[in-house]
This record gives C-alpha cells, sequence and structure tokens, in this order.
C-alpha cells in the first residue's frame, strides 16, 4: 500500500480526507484494522448479533482507521459507509424488528419522567409558553423524545426516512419533514439525540441546524473519555459494549470510550473542545454540559418522604465534569 493512499472498497466506502468538522489536514491517525479482521470483526459482530445480519463480503477491502483533528480534536473514522451501504448498516444489520422491540421496552415510566425533566429545562430556555414552542426532533428514531414534548404541548417535527417511520410520527402528533425543507424553516429548539456521532458531514449538519435555531440546539453525543490514550495503551476491544448494555452489564468508563469510536456507526467522537470550535464557528454559545436529571418524589410512605426530600435537596444536575457528551447551546444573537 502507498503511503497517505487507503484502503477501501469503493462500491460501499469512501475516504474522508480532511476532518469533517474543520476541513482540517493535520489529523493524526493513532488506530488501523481491516474491518473484517480480529479485533475489529469480533467488535462488529458481537453487536449485530442480536440484532441483524452482517455481510462480510461488504465490508472486506476496507480498513477501520482513526485520526485525531489537530485543529479541532474530533476524533474521526477516515473511511465511511457510502448510501448504500449505510441503508445496510440501519435497515439489515440493525433489523427493524429487534430495534422496534428494544425501543419499546425503554418506554417506561422512569424513562418518561427522565426525558420529562430535561426538556423541561429546554422549554424555560425559550422563554415561550409551552403552547408556542417549536421543536425539531432531529433523527426522530421512535420519537422517544419527540411524544413528550408533543405531550407538553409543543409543535413537534421530526427528521427520518421511510414510510413505516412517517406512519408512526403522524400517529404521535408529529410532522415528519425533509431534510431540504428544514433550511426555510425556524425552531425554537432544535434537539439532536445520540445522532452527531453517527453523521458522515457533522460540520455541514452543525452549521445547517445552528443556523435554523432561535433559542435552544440540543447535542447528545457519547462520551469519549480518552479514547485516544486507551487505544494507544491498550489496543481495540472485540466485544461491543453496546451488546454487554443490552446483556444487562453496567458499563465501565472504557466501555464508553469504546463504544464513542464504534465502527461503521460512531463515526465522530466528540470533546468539549470540537463543541466549543463549532459553537465559534456558527455564532452560537454554550450554555449548558450538564444534563438535568429526573427527581425522584414519591411520596407513598412517611420514610420515602424522608427520603425523597432529601433527594429534591440534592443537586437536579450532574456535575459538568470535562467530555461528558452533552451540549446546551443558543445563538449569540438572542442573548
Ligand atoms: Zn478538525
Amino acid at each position: 500500500m502507498v503511503d497517505n493512499q487507503e484502503r477501501y472498497n469503493p462500491i460501499y466506502f469512501t475516504e474522508r480526507s480532511v476532518c469533517p468538522v474543520c476541513a482540517g489536514r493535520n489529523g493524526i491517525e493513532f488506530y488501523r484494522s481491516p474491518l473484517d479482521e480480529e479485533p475489529i470483526r469480533g467488535f462488529i459482530a458481537s453487536h449485530y448479533e442480536t440484532q441483524g445480519t452482517v455481510d462480510w463480503n461488504k465490508l472486506a477491502g476496507t480498513d477501520y482507521v482513526l485520526r485525531e483533528c489537530q485543529t479541532c480534536f474530533l476524533i474521526y473514522q477516515v473511511n465511511v459507509p457510502l448510501d448504500a451501504m449505510l441503508y445496510d448498516i440501519y435497515c439489515v444489520m440493525v433489523a427493524p424488528g429487534p430495534l422496534a422491540q428494544l425501543e419499546k421496552q425503554r418506554l417506561t415510566l422512569e424513562n418518561f419522567n427522565q426525558i420529562a425533566s430535561e426538556l423541561e429545562t429546554l422549554f424555560q430556555l425559550t422563554g415561550k409558553h409551552p403552547s408556542d414552542v417549536t421543536f425539531l426532533d432531529y433523527g426522530f428514531g421512535h420519537g422517544r423524545w419527540a411524544r413528550v414534548a408533543r405531550g407538553m404541548g409543543a409543535t413537534v417535527f421530526g427528521i427520518e426516512h421511510g414510510e413505516d417511520k412517517e406512519r408512526e410520527a403522524a400517529q404521535l402528533g408529529i410532522a415528519i419533514v425533509s431534510d431540504a425543507e428544514i433550511d426555510a424553516m425556524r425552531f425554537d429548539i432544535v434537539h439532536t439525540e445520540q445522532v452527531f456521532e453517527h453523521l458522515v458531514n457533522p460540520g455541514r449538519d452543525f452549521k445547517r441546524l445552528a443556523r435554523i435555531t432561535d433559542h435552544v440546539f440540543k447535542v447528545a453525543v457519547p462520551r469519549p473519555g480518552d479514547i485516544r490514550q486507551l487505544v494507544q495503551r491498550h489496543g481495540m476491544t472485540n466485544q461491543s459494549p453496546l451488546a454487554k448494555y443490552v446483556g444487562g452489564a453496567r458499563l465501565t468508563m472504557d466501555d464508553e470510550s469504546y463504544n464513542a469510536i464504534f465502527p461503521l456507526e460512531h463515526l465522530n467522537a466528540y470533546s468539549d473542545r470540537t463543541i466549543e470550535y463549532l459553537a465559534s464557528q456558527t455564532d452560537m454559545e454554550l450554555i449548558s454540559r450538564a444534563r438535568r436529571c429526573a427527581p425522584r418524589v414519591d411520596l407513598s410512605t412517611a420514610r420515602s418522604a424522608v427520603r425523597s426530600g432529601k433527594r429534591i435537596l440534592s443537586p437536579l444536575y450532574r456535575k459538568a465534569a470535562s467530555d461528558q457528551g452533552y451540549y446546551i447551546l443558543k445563538p449569540r444573537a438572542s442573548a
């Protein structure tokens, strides 16, 4: 292989030769291995084992390569799937049946309370009555967030592909809009939950979404930790953290770091510095890095009332350590 010539199958993959956030050319490569050989093969196989089918022929001939940009500090996969491969990943390797089942299981009262509590913070930041709020859920998925925003009174729009999703959204009172349509619209809240790590062109898409945000732009992504140091010291894992999580295990910080660079899907891993870079480029201000937790109040017995009283006095926000993967931004002009 010639230096600076990437190894990928051009039918299914393309190369991101420059940083997809800042277009910088000073990225440092710190990991490389073929997609269809260990340890990456095991990483992929264990991830999709319970979700769908992997066609290894499509992954042969392409390297998994990690680079860290020295301008914006994004960590990114260099070789990324083309549209046909993306379809394969999100519709065949992640089969719709098992995913719908998992998403349904996640619709618990506890999850509802968690989302409602966080959305309350976002709604308050708009300074508007909830029924006047317009909310864009970019990457609507199965509507876990959008349905709560709708329930709170907002007018909710979603971006997602496929007729099934449109039907599901319509049932929840949510309008599916196209990527092209949103460029001519404006929203009080632009909401992205576990979306930006998947995007092939995150710099471009961040700019587009920042431009249509009137008040609040939320970006939540996997926590990267110090993934570069982890890989350099301990190498790559061959076990998917998601598979561990679905199996009921608690994830360690290292698991979370490996999850942030999962092959094929988590194409970008963001540190605080990357988000700060994006904010500076789009005239946005970073106003919070802490996700609000739901208060647990159970007044059914006196004892639990005492306990929950203590909880109420405890902080509602998780401590904002660095690189937690949670960001609330607002346009500087609306400051
Ligand atoms: Zn960069």
